[in-house]
């Protein structure tokens, strides 16, 4: 039995398909060019990401994990962070929060999210902050803003720095004000990161990232750090790195950056689909707000205790699902420096999330309530 699922978690040609006219062109444009770093394109493109950010800062780079590192690394040659330093960070999230915060040898404390929304909150960090806690690395986990009155109040009493991983929520917007000028994901807090992983709402054809902030200071040495520590031509002030975005990435991602809004539109509306139409005992459904912009729904993640019957039940029915993680970064080989932490809510959670298909260009509204059907019919 090798056919494909009826109902594909992703496939990134029918999510590019739309687009391809537009991204054909832009391609060419950036060929004949003769532009391959740097140029036009790159500054058309942050143009369009300060519009979205409402920040004054946004520098294209590589890709999202360099952009948390490079956020980092400018919080400490700005001398705001120091070696050693602690970080709270989401137990629950992606690897590259921890990976970025330990290469720059920092010290990630992971905390547990709440277990509805699965993202943390101001009571998750109340009792985990101590003398040592120089920073919180909030992540928007699935689309989902991870930044309430309480967040800020503590930020604000303990004079702690916000990273913001804003890798999966492009487009979220705060209902709780930025501390700065801003309530969008990633310009909310002192510096944040976005990743344009080809998977991501909005993905690049390739790989790319951006930074975000309103603190030029900050800016300029992310930018030049991304571009071997240098200032000006054949002047080094920092020991940087090669971590710039290609100017194909920027004429891609200036494509499809117009969509944005509908993009995130159509993920509320499948949500919200799921939402009225899942009535399995078995399952519990991600809570949802009237406001489509409070999460941007990169997944939507069901919890279930029979996960695994769940996921197996849903393949024979057509349908591909995925888990966003099954195994969290604390529990991970890599970082068994953390492995005497014990975060019962995530480590359930790992256990019992499934994420059901979301994006547009895979499903249909209608699909998402076919989706949520057999769901319903699961014993
Ligand atoms: C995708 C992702 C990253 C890393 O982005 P890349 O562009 O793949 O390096 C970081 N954090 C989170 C939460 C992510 O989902």
């Amino acid at each position: 039995m090798n056919t494909l699922p009826k109902y594909r978690f992703l496939d990134l040609a029918e999510v590019n398909a739309p687009y391809a006219a537009k991204l054909r062109e832009a391609a060419c444009r950036v060929i004949d060019s003769g532009r391959y770093i740097g140029g036009h394109e790159i500054e058309q493109f942050e143009r369009k990401l300060s519009a979205i950010f409402r920040a004054p800062h946004c520098i294209g780079v590589s890709n999202g994990l360099d952009a948390l590192r490079l956020s980092l690394m400018a919080l400490i040659i700005s001398g705001r962070l120091s070696e050693g330093d602690e970080v709270l960070v989401p137990a629950n999230t992606f690897i590259a929060s921890f990976l970025a915060i330990s290469h720059c040898r920092l010290r990630p404390v992971p905390i547990d999210p709440e277990p509805d929304t699965m993202v943390i909150s101001g009571r998750s960090i109340a009792n985990a902050v101590t003398s040592r806690t120089k920073a919180i690395m909030t992540v928007h986990l699935y689309g989902r803003i991870a930044w309430d009155d309480e967040m800020a109040e503590i930020v604000r009493r303990h004079n702690l720095l916000v990273i913001e991983d804003a890798a999966q929520a492009i487009g979220a917007v705060s209902p709780t004000p930025g501390l700065f000028l801003s309530n969008r994901a990633a310009a909310i807090g002192h510096i944040g990161a976005i990743s344009f992983y080809p998977t991501k709402n909005v993905g690049a054809l390739g790989d790319a990232g951006a930074v975000v902030t309103h603190d030029a200071q900050l800016a300029e040495i992310v930018r030049q750090l991304a571009n071997y520590g240098s200032a000006e031509r054949n002047e080094y002030i920092h020991k940087g790195f090669n971590c710039r975005l290609d100017p194909i990435q920027a004429a891609m991602l200036s494509v499809k950056l117009d969509y944005l809004r509908s993009e995130n539109a159509e993920r509320f509306a499948r949500a919200t689909a799921y939402n009225n139409t899942i009535s399995s005992p078995h399952v519990i459904t991600p809570p949802i707000s009237n406001s489509p912009t409070d999460c941007v729904w990169h997944q939507y993640v069901i919890r279930t205790p029979l996960r695994n019957q769940l996921r197996s039940f849903l393949l024979e029915n057509g349908v591909e699902t995925d888990i966003h993680y099954p195994i969290p970064p604390h529990r991970q080989p890599a970082f068994s420096e953390l492995s005497s932490y014990h975060l019962p809510v995530t480590e359930r959670l790992a256990d019992q999330i499934l994420s059901l298909p979301i994006s547009p260009g895979c499903i249909s509204v209608k699909d998402a309530s076919d989706i949520a059907r057999i769901i319903n019919q699961f014993k």
